[in-house]
Formats: C-alpha cells, sequence, structure tokens
C-alpha cells in the first residue's frame, strides 16, 4: 500500500520537510522511490505550500517499469485471461475507486486547484470509465468471412503489449482512468506518467489497483518530468502502444521519438473550439452553456468553448449577459464548495494565461471583465473570469490555445461566415452550435472541422461515442469500441474448409528425353 500521497502542509510550514513520505512510484506491485533516489516536489496551486515530494523517474526507473510491465504480459496470466474475469477485476477497481472517492476529490482539488463542486463529478467519471471497459470488454464482437464452402476467415481482437499511458495536469485522475480502463480490459499492461504538476491522484489509482488485486505488473506507474521519464518511455523498445494527451507540440516531439521503434500512437491533443450561436437559439440556455463551458474547470479544459462566436443581430445582447455572469463568477478558496473557479496550476501557466491576456489587449480586443488577480485572494496563480470583446480572427487570443479562463467574443454576419471563423484555427477538437432551426443546426455540424460537435447541449459525454479531435486537435479516436481499435491488434484466421487449388511450383522438370 502507498507510503506516498499527501494533503497540505499547514501554513507556514512551506520550508519545512513535508509531512508525508512522498508519492512513489508503483512498479512490479510494489510502491517504491527512484533507484538514483530523485525527488521532485508538487505544491499547491491556491497557496504555493509544498503538498509533497514525488519520485523522479529516470531512464533506469522507466526501464524497471517497461520490464515488469512486459514480464506480465509474456509470462502473466492478465492477457490470456477470459474478458469476463478482467472485467471483474475492474469492477473492483472501481469499487475501490468509489471507497476513496472523498480522498481523491480532495487530494485532486489540492493538487489541481480544480474547484471541489465540480472535481466531484469527475472523480464519480473514473470509476464509471472502469465499469464502463468492464462491461464493453465482455460485449465485444468479431467478424466473421466465411467465402461459401471453401474458406471461413475470422477476425480476432488481441492484447498488443505494453502501453505508455502519458497524461495531463488538467482532470488527471479522470483521464488516467480514461486511459487505463480500456488497455487493461483489452488484457494489455501499461506504465502510466501522470503529469509532473498534477501527480498525487494517481497514487490513489495505483492503491486502488492495488487492492483490486490485479496481477502484479498489469499496472505500473511512474513519475518524472515529461522530458525525462516521459520521453525514456516513447522511447523505449519494449513499448508498443503510446496513449497521449496534451499539447500540440508534445505530441508531435512524441510521434518524432517513437517513431524508431514504430510505435502505434493515440493523441488527445489541444483545442480552441467554437460555440456558435445563431440569433434563433434560446439565448437563455445558450448563455448557461457558454459560461459553463468557458470557465469550469478553470478553463483548463482541452474541450472548452473558448471562441464564442454570436450572430450580429443579438452579439450586443448575448454579450451584455455573458459579461454579466463572467463578472459575477466565484474565484476562490478550491476546497470551498461555493468557489467556482479556482486557482489556475503553477505560476508558470499563470504567466501564460496572463501573457494571452496582455496580447489580447495589445492586439486591440476590448477587455470587458477580468483579465487580472482578483483582488481580494492571498494567492498568486488566481486570474478572474476574463471576457473579450470584439476579437478578429487574425488575433492571437483567437488563435491559440490559452488553456485559461479566458473567453473571446467574435459577431458574425450569417451561417456561411459563422463556419468560416469557426474553422478558421489549426485545432479542430470541439464545436458547439446553438440554434433552433433544425436543418441549419446540421449542416453546420457537418460544415465545422471538428472531432465532436454539440447541437444545442452544453459538453455531455456519451462514453459509447469516439473522442477526440481534427486537425491539431489529435489523431485517431477512444472511447467506446473505438479504445478498442487503439487498444487491440486485429488477427484475421484464414481457414480452408476443402481442398482448394494451390498453384505448384518448384516441381522436378521434365526433361523431354
Ligand atoms: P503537456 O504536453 O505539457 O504534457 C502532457 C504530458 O506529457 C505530461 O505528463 C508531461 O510530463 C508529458 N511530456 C512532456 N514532454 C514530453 C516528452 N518530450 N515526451 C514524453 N512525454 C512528455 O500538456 P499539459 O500542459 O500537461 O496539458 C495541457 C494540454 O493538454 C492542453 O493543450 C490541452 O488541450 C491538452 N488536453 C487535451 C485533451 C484531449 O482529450 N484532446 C484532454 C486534456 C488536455
Amino acid at each position: 500500500m502507498s507510503r506516498g500521497a499527501a494533503g497540505p502542509s499547514s501554513p507556514g510550514e512551506v520550508a519545512a520537510p513535508p509531512r508525508f513520505a512522498g508519492a512513489l512510484h508503483h512498479v512490479g506491485g510494489a510502491f517504491g522511490p527512484s533507484l538514483g533516489g530523485g525527488r521532485f516536489e508538487t505544491r499547491s496551486p491556491a497557496t504555493d505550500e509544498l503538498l509533497a515530494e514525488v519520485a523522479e523517474g529516470r531512464p533506469e526507473d522507466v526501464d524497471r517499469a517497461v520490464t515488469a510491465a512486459r514480464r506480465a504480459f509474456e509470462e502473466g496470466p492478465w492477457p490470456r485471461m477470459r474478458p469476463a474475469d478482467r472485467a471483474a477485476a475492474l469492477r473492483r477497481v472501481a469499487e475501490a475507486i468509489e471507497a476513496r472517492g472523498e480522498e481523491i476529490v480532495r487530494l485532486e482539488c489540492l493538487d489541481t486547484g480544480l474547484p471541489i463542486a465540480q472535481a466531484r463529478g469527475q472523480a464519480a467519471r473514473a470509476a464509471e470509465n472502469f465499469r464502463f471497459f468492464a462491461d464493453a470488454v465482455t460485449h465485444l464482437e468479431t467478424e466473421a468471412y466465411p467465402v461459401g464452402d471453401r474458406f471461413l476467415n475470422y477476425v480476432v481482437r488481441k492484447p498488443v503489449g505494453v502501453a505508455a499511458l502519458i497524461t495531463p495536469w488538467n482532470t488527471p485522475f479522470m483521464l488516467e482512468t480514461w486511459k487505463v480502463a480500456p488497455c487493461l480490459a483489452a488484457g494489455n499492461t501499461c506504465v502510466l506518467k501522470p503529469a509532473e504538476w498534477s501527480p498525487l491522484s494517481a497514487v490513489k489509482l495505483a492503491e486502488a489497483i492495488a487492492e483490486a488485486d490485479l496481477p502484479p505488473g498489469v499496472f505500473n506507474l511512474v513519475h518524472g518530468i515529461g522530458e525525462v521519464a516521459g520521453a525514456a518511455l516513447v522511447a523505449h523498445p519494449g513499448v508498443r502502444l503510446v496513449s497521449f494527451t496534451g499539447e500540440t507540440t508534445t505530441g508531435k516531439e512524441i510521434v518524432r521519438s517513437g517513431a524508431a521503434t514504430l510505435k502505434r500512437f493515440s493523441l488527445e491533443l489541444g483545442g480552441k473550439s467554437p460555440v456558435v450561436v445563431f440569433a434563433d437559439a434560446d439565448l437563455d440556455r445558450a448563455v448557461d452553456a457558454v459560461i459553463f463551458g468557458a470557465f469550469s474547470l478553470n478553463g483548463e479544459r482541452c474541450t472548452a468553448g473558448s471562441r464564442l462566436l454570436v450572430e450580429e443581430a443579438v452579439y450586443d445582447d448575448v454579450l451584455a449577459r455573458v459579461a454579466e455572469r463572467t463578472a459575477a463568477i466565484r474565484c476562490g478558496d478550491p476546497l470551498d464548495p461555493a468557489t467556482e473557479l479556482g486557482p489556475l496550476i503553477h505560476p508558470r501557466h499563470w504567466e501564460s494565461v496572463r501573457g494571452h491576456v496582455e496580447a489580447g489587449v495589445a492586439e486591440g480586443a476590448r477587455l470587458l471583465v477580468g483579465g487580472d488577480r482578483p483582488p481580494d485572494l492571498p494567492g498568486s496563480n488566481y486570474l478572474a473570469a476574463t471576457l473579450f470583446a470584439g476579437v478578429r480572427p487574425e488575433m492571437r487570443v483567437f488563435q491559440e490555445e490559452i488553456f485559461g479562463p479566458v473567453l473571446c467574443a467574435t459577431p458574425f454576419r450569417d451561417e456561411e461566415e459563422a463556419v468560416r471563423l469557426a474553422n478558421g484555427v489549426r485545432y479542430g477538437l470541439a464545436a458547439y452550435v446553438w440554434t433552433s432551426d433544425l436543418q441549419r443546426a446540421h449542416r453546420v455540424a457537418g460544415a465545422v472541422d471538428a472531432g465532436m460537435v454539440w447541437l444545442n447541449s452544453h459538453n455531455v459525454r456519451d462514453l459509447r461515442t469516439p473522442f477526440g479531435g481534427a486537425k491539431d486537435s489529435g489523431i485517431g479516436r477512444e472511447g467506446g469500441r473505438f479504445s478498442f481499435d487503439f487498444y487491440c491488434e486485429l488477427e484475421t484466421v484464414h481457414t480452408a474448409l476443402g481442398d482448394h487449388p494451390i498453384p505448384r511450383i518448384g516441381l522436378p522438370q521434365a526433361t523431354g528425353r
């Protein structure tokens, strides 16, 4: 069981040794420190207090974890078990997550700054991910291709091998389970490398998996810095699959470094998703969704509706309503149930988001609300919910993923311009369309470049559907049976049912004498 994980040190103790032994790796069924003893710190986004020291994985730690995962894959029972037995083990993981649900939620809020009221949903989703993929794997079907009475050809799904699962710092626990559950359900083994800015809740996942009694080495956890531990994992010849969620630039680097060993990639990358509001929409509901879509999860959300495109006829009205609500968003302590917007994850990220705000002002966008630290909060990572109006497509705030609580509004004249604006960025993750015209809703859904579109809805996930992005937002889809397309190898078995003709070559030559 873990000696890791954390709670806050009390105020004023920042320089003192942490009260916790630290967050450890979990390799081959046991928690332990790095081979070289290295550690890094994780600090509270709200107060900058030291939360825990975390084992810092180096290439030798990654190698140990991959070796454990390979042994579990090649010699252990997991890939050869009946899907129903693997499913039973995954349901035990779901129960173990629920049993420590409150602890996970609290840890997640301390480590990421997510408001607790919103983090609760994330932890519940994590348990659901395990149950969902446990059910899904027992319902997986494969195909047969009969060829009259000559052949019966059929397809089997097999686990691929060791998967590297690399996750970002936003909603870490939910995203980790989103990868681990289908990966293990398919019979693979894995090494999880969580983000260095929010590593703590992954320790609880390792605990839950250990409690569910999965064979040792099926799940391994290695903490560490992306460019060191993550890079070593991607380059490791023992790894066959890489499922990565993070920034587009990191995704490109990962593909480059995994190319030498020809890995299979699933990449869920950045976004700059549009919310298109037509004048005939139910504006009350649209405004609710715009506010939640832009500012929930601190705006640190890949599918955030960060570009608000509004038809000219209702632009002023919608902006006035959105501005009023944005200004009223309650920014504060992530552990306060009344908080709607917590601190940003890290001072470096605060600087990056704030840099975008400054760029927006410099480029002539109109700052209607927010833009800086709220005056009444102690921590330095807080940024008030921010709204820009009059944003033009060539501006950086329109083009670049900010990944913070910043919403940019742009008017449009007609459907054609709305689609052009929606598509005028390099990303294509999600899009949201609000209109009461059914035909237009479907036309626009078809015309936008996005992996996922919501019509008259905020981001409500259906776990059966493919999740992922177009253009620079990623490669591949996970979710439902699509996860198994990534996490399984397809093997086609061709079976002769009779004596079909076989061309004969290599027979002794007739001499003619
Ligand atoms: P990031 O790319 O900086 O890091 C993601 C992970 O990759 C971390 O674990 C990091 O340690 C690791 N990493 C960094 N460099 C690496 C390297 N060279 N080799 C291997 N691993 C490396 O991303 P982030 O800042 O943690 O997360 C925010 C980004 O994630 C945003 O762009 C956001 O849109 C994206 N995201 C996408 C989705 C999606 O489903 N499309 C979901 C959540 C977040």
